[in-house]
């Protein structure tokens, strides 16, 4: 078997799709979470713990592992500051490769996987692109593949309730392919484009001296996640039972 990081023909471990506490506002008492999807034709179903699945050999998963241990230390010990009028939560202080890397390592496994509950996404030339950043290590600059965290204030009780795998946007934002996902209660936009560096607002992600800001919804943000809470109203996809 051919691992999907490093090609190498080598036995390959279950490897989760995202990591086990980006799911956590899911779990219920019995540790079954759900994922949802605005497929209608794909109903919400629960799986014992995480998604799985044969992709990365051992030294790989290891890699990830890595990368997943330091944005979960980040996100749960590091303490948040508040600047400007309310608008934007800051973390600093960041390491920047790893957690650049865990970002595109999000996107990137969301884009290998054959799960049936996985949104299928195709990113064509820019699958392979990512693939050989993270296996060299090499977390590019901030707007190449990066991704935009917002914190909802809009339905942020329901956005804490579920997971939903990266899809693409409908629509491009400023001329780039952009994903939307929502991981661990906040709301994910990967910027996936071939002429990033055009992007206007970088200072929107990961900085290379550290500092991830995360928006609170305002703006075109609130388009998208009315959007998404609609699709997902349309879909029935609330309130519905298991
Ligand atoms: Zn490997």
């Amino acid at each position: 078997m051919v691992c999907r990081l490093c090609k190498e023909d080598k036995p390959l471990r279950e490897s989760h799709i995202f990591p086990e506490w980006l799911y956590k506002e899911l779990y219920d008492d019995n540790h079954r979470f759900f994922v949802l999807s605005t497929d209608v034709k794909k109903r919400r179903g629960t799986r014992p713990r995480g998604i799985y699945e044969r992709l990365l050999c051992h030294e790989c998963e290891q890699r990830f592992s890595k990368w997943e241990g330091y944005a979960r230390d980040v996100f749960n010990n590091q303490p948040l500051k508040l600047i400007e009028d309310n608008r934007v939560v800051v973390f600093s202080g960041l390491q920047y490769t790893p957690f650049k890397l865990f970002q595109m390592s999000l996107i990137w496994r969301a884009s290998i996987t054959s799960r049936p509950e996985i949104n299928r996404i195709d990113l064509g030339p820019h699958a392979e692109r990512i693939r050989k950043m993270l296996f060299e290590n090499r977390p590019g600059e901030a707007h190449e593949y990066g991704s935009i965290l917002m914190l909802p204030a809009l339905g942020q009780e329901l956005m804490q309730e579920f997971l939903y795998p990266p899809e693409r946007l409908p629509s491009k934002l400023d001329g780039h392919s952009a994903y939307r996902a929502v991981f661990g209660g906040l709301f994910w936009l990967f910027i996936v484009s071939n002429h990033s560096a055009r992007f206007p607002h970088k200072e929107v992600f990961l900085s290379r001296d550290g500092r991830l800001p995360v928006f609170k919804v305002g703006g075109p943000a609130v388009k998208f996640m009315q959007q998404l809470a609609s699709d997902f109203f349309a879909a029935g996809m609330l309130n519905d039972p298991v």
